[in-house]
C-alpha cells in the first residue's frame, strides 16, 4: 500500500505547533476534568502532554472554568491549550479576556451557538475576539449537534430532487456545508484563512470517511480528524484506528484525536498513544523504537519468549526519553524479537537489530543480527540483558556524537 502525499493546505500556527502544509500530522487530546478544578486539570493536561499530546483541549463551559484557564496555562508552561466552547463561548471570551489570551486556540461548534439572527450574532462576536487577539479557531461541526437550519434546508432541497439522496447522504452534505459556510463567514468577518482548522465529526466509520473525503475536496484549510464518540476498549480503538488510517493513507488529515471513552480509573493518555502508534504504523511519524515480534505459537510453549519480548519492549520504552535527548534519530530504531528459527532470522535481518530466540526443541542459543548480518550468538540466563546491551551499543554507535 502506498501512502498518498498529504493534500496541500494552508498552515495554521497554534502556539509553537504548526498544523497543515507539509508539517507532521499533529497529535492532540482532551481532558475530562472539571476545568474549574485547576489542580486536577493541570495534572491531567501534564500527563497528556508528557505522553506526547502536542495540543491539549480543555472544556470552557462556565465562568468558573474560564476564570481557571489563565492559572492552568501558567502552571503548564508552554503546553498549547485549546479552549472548547459551546453555547456561551462568545460571552465567556468577552467576560474573561485573560482566559481568551491564555488559550492558544479556540474551538467553536457552529451548531451550538444559537439559532437564527442570534446564532449569527454570537458567531460574529466569537470570531471577532479570535480575530482581534490573533488566535486560530477550529470550526468543529458534529453530527450530534448539526445546525438544524442547514439540515432542514438540505432536506427540503433533497425532497425536490428527481432521485433523492439517502438521509445519511443528505446529512453528510449538511455537515460539509455547515463547516464550509462557517469558515467562509469567519473569513468574511476578518479571520484569516491561515487561522482556521476544520472538522466534521461523526461516530460511524463509513460516514466519517465519506464526509472527510468530500470536505477535503472543497477546502484547502487544514483538517482535524477524529471519529467522535468512538467508544470504549478495543471497539473504540479499532474503529478509530481504521477510520483515521483510511483517511491519512489518502493524504487527508493534518491533526488527529482519538475520542476514546476510558475505563473507570483508566488511563486517559491511551488516546495519545493510539494516535502515535497509528502515525508510526503508517510511516508518517516516528515516536519510539518499533519492535517487530511474532505472536508465538506451539514452537514457543515456554513463557521464556513472552518474558523476553516483554522485558525488551519495556527496556526500550524506559530508554525512550533518554535516547530522545542524547541520540536524536533513535526513535526510528527497528528491533525484531522473534520466537524461533522459522521466521526469526529473516525478520531479524530486516530490522536494525534483531534476535531470534530458541523455540522449543531448538538449541538454547539466540543469534543476534545487526544491520542484516549475524553479529552474536547469545545463550544462558541473561539473554535479554545481553541483547539490550547490544541494542544500547547499536544506538550509541549509530546516533551518538561522532
Ligand atoms: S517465528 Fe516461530 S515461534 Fe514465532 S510465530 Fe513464527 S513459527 Fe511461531
Amino acid at each position: 500500500m502506498t501512502i498518498a502525499a498529504r493534500r496541500p493546505t494552508k498552515v495554521v500556527r497554534v502556539g509553537k505547533v504548526l498544523i497543515g502544509g507539509e508539517n507532521p500530522v499533529v497529535v492532540q487530546s482532551m481532558t475530562d476534568t472539571d476545568t474549574a478544578d485547576v489542580a486536577a486539570t493541570v495534572a491531567q493536561a501534564s500527563a497528556l502532554a508528557e505522553a506526547g499530546s502536542e495540543l491539549v483541549r480543555i472544556t470552557v463551559n462556565h465562568e468558573a472554568a474560564a476564570k481557571a484557564v489563565p492559572e492552568i496555562a501558567r502552571r503548564l508552561g508552554g503546553v498549547p491549550l485549546v479552549g472548547d466552547f459551546h453555547f456561551i463561548g462568545h460571552r465567556l471570551l468577552r467576560g474573561f479576556p485573560e482566559c481568551a489570551k491564555a488559550l492558544a486556540k479556540f474551538r467553536i461548534n457552529p451548531g451550538n451557538v444559537g439559532r437564527g439572527a442570534r446564532r449569527d450574532e454570537n458567531f460574529r462576536a466569537f470570531i471577532e475576539i479570535a480575530r482581534d487577539l490573533g488566535k486560530p479557531v477550529r470550526i468543529g461541526v458534529n453530527a450530534g449537534s448539526l445546525d438544524p437550519e442547514v439540515l432542514a434546508r438540505k432536506m427540503d432541497a433533497n425532497a425536490r430532487r428527481k432521485d433523492p439522496l439517502s438521509a445519511e447522504e443528505v446529512e453528510n452534505e449538511a455537515l460539509v456545508e455547515s463547516a464550509i459556510e462557517s469558515a467562509e463567514a469567519a473569513q468574511a468577518l476578518g479571520l484569516p484563512a491561515d487561522r482556521i482548522v476544520l472538522s466534521c465529526k461523526v461516530s460511524r466509520l463509513p460516514q466519517m470517511v465519506a464526509v472527510y473525503r468530500t470536505l477535503s475536496r472543497k477546502t484547502d484549510l487544514p483538517l482535524h480528524l477524529g471519529l467522535t464518540e468512538a467508544g470504549m476498549g478495543i471497539k473504540g480503538e479499532v474503529a478509530t484506528a481504521a477510520a483515521l488510517s483510511i483517511l491519512l493513507a489518502e493524504g487527508i488529515g493534518d491533526t488527529i484525536r482519538a475520542s476514546l471513552t476510558p475505563e473507570v480509573k483508566g488511563d486517559r493518555t491511551r488516546e495519545v498513544r493510539l494516535c502515535e502508534e497509528l502515525l508510526q504504523a503508517l510511516g508518517l511519524r516516528s515516536f519510539r523504537p518499533s519492535v517487530t515480534s511474532c505472536p508465538g505459537c506451539g514452537r514457543t510453549t515456554s513463557t521464556l519468549f513472552r518474558e523476553l519480548a516483554e522485558r525488551i519492549q519495556a527496556h526500550l520504552e524506559r530508554s525512550r526519553a533518554e535516547w530522545k535527548a542524547r541520540y536524536p534519530g533513535a526513535e526510528t530504531l527497528k528491533v525484531a524479537v522473534m520466537g524461533c528459527v522459522v521466521n526469526g532470522p529473516g525478520e531479524s535481518r530486516a530490522a536494525d537489530i534483531g534476535i531470534s530466540l530458541p523455540g522449543s526443541g531448538e538449541e538454547p542459543k539466540a543469534p543476534v543480527y545487526v544491520d542484516g548480518k549475524r553479529r552474536a550468538l547469545l545463550e544462558g540466563e541473561d539473554i535479554a540483558e545481553a541483547f539490550m546491551a547490544l541494542v544500547e551499543e547499536y544506538v550509541r554507535g549509530r546516533w551518538g556524537p561522532k
